[in-house]
């Protein structure tokens, strides 16, 4: 639909999108060259990728991730998307991420490959945070991103790019700097640096982008994605920063851009190359201790299957 009479900023036809942080409007097919531009930008300001090299998405089924595979593909990279799937005690929003992944694989001609995280565990996410008396999202982020990571190294690739936005990222370091999360801060930056073997390189091509930006970019390609939220991601608190980040935007368009941008340049750099050395002496992982986190959460839950195995099993 066209807004208000008004002309695309790049070619003068009917617009049907206002980018107010970018004081632009464009109509669809500017807005793709608009997005793939910036993508582009964001890969060569931060090294993110070589020509043509070959990297993994983590394919959620909503729009970010979706939208960040083609954007990849039309720039030219070897991109093969990766949906780990999560059991989230609701099958309906758990199924519609996996359609739309699939569906995406399809339209776009690529791979997909297929994960499920109960089956790389072992155990349902729920168990191992039952057993370990940890929230259960604080749970699936971690062996989330120890399952991205393995999985990626097995199936032999060096680089893993999520689909994290301009706003995305702009809300975590706000609520980093509120809670004074020092040892997150430094790793904020839109690539970590891999290590063979140990760490595949992340990168987040889509930092210099809004979410409002890519929400249109995948609704004028006509992407479809998977709608509706994690039904567990109530207790989270990440939203909330994410409103406070959408209301400043809003009424102070570009602060989003300063604030993050502005952070990143005064750092000056990215974070130390990761440690490889030390590995975990069940899984063979990097790991800080002996044993590593997930491989505890794990030994744990088993412990407390089989007592609980057991005691169902006794007499009385
Ligand atoms: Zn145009
Ligand atoms: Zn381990």
């Amino acid at each position: 639909m066209n807004i208000d009479g008004m002309k695309c900023s790049r070619c003068r036809k009917p617009a049907q999108h206002r980018l107010p942080s970018h004081n632009a409007r464009f109509c669809d097919h500017c807005l793709g060259i608009f997005v793939r531009r910036q993508a582009e930008k964001a890969i060569k300001q931060f090294d993110m990728l070589g020509p043509g090299q070959k990297v993994l998405v983590a394919v959620s089924g909503g729009k970010d991730s979706l939208a960040l595979w083609q954007i990849l593909l039309e720039l030219g990279y070897q991109a093969e998307g990766l949906h780990l799937a999560l059991e989230l005690g609701d099958g309906s929003f758990g199924e519609a991420s996996l359609a739309a992944s699939q569906d995406m694989a399809q339209r776009l001609g690529a791979p997909l490959h297929l994960m499920n995280m109960a089956e790389l565990a072992g155990f349902g996410v729920q168990e191992i945070a039952w057993a370990n008396k940890r929230s259960f999202c604080s749970v699936c982020g971690t062996l989330k991103r120890y399952q991205l990571n393995k999985v990626c190294l097995d199936l032999g690739f060096e680089v893993l790019a999520t689909g994290h936005h301009l706003d995305d990222e702009a809300a975590r370091l706000l609520g980093n700097l509120v809670r004074r999360h020092q040892q997150y801060l430094e790793s904020q930056w839109p690539v970590l640096q891999g290590a063979p073997g140990a760490f595949a390189k992340k990168i987040k091509p889509l930092c210099r982008l809004r979410g409002a930006e890519i929400k249109s970019f995948a609704k004028s390609q006509g992407i479809s994605v998977a709608k509706g939220a994690c039904p567990r991601s109530k207790g989270a608190t990440l939203p909330h920063y994410m409103d406070a980040v959408r209301l400043l935007e809003e009424r102070m368009p570009g602060t989003t851009t300063n604030f993050y941008m502005g952070y990143l340049e005064d750092k000056g750099g990215p974070p130390p190359q990761p440690d490889p050395a030390q590995r975990c002496s069940v899984c063979g992982m990097p790991s800080y201790a002996d044993v590593c986190t997930v491989c505890r959460f794990l030994a744990n839950t088993a412990e407390r299957e089989s007592t609980k195995r057991d005691a169902l099993q006794s007499p009385d």
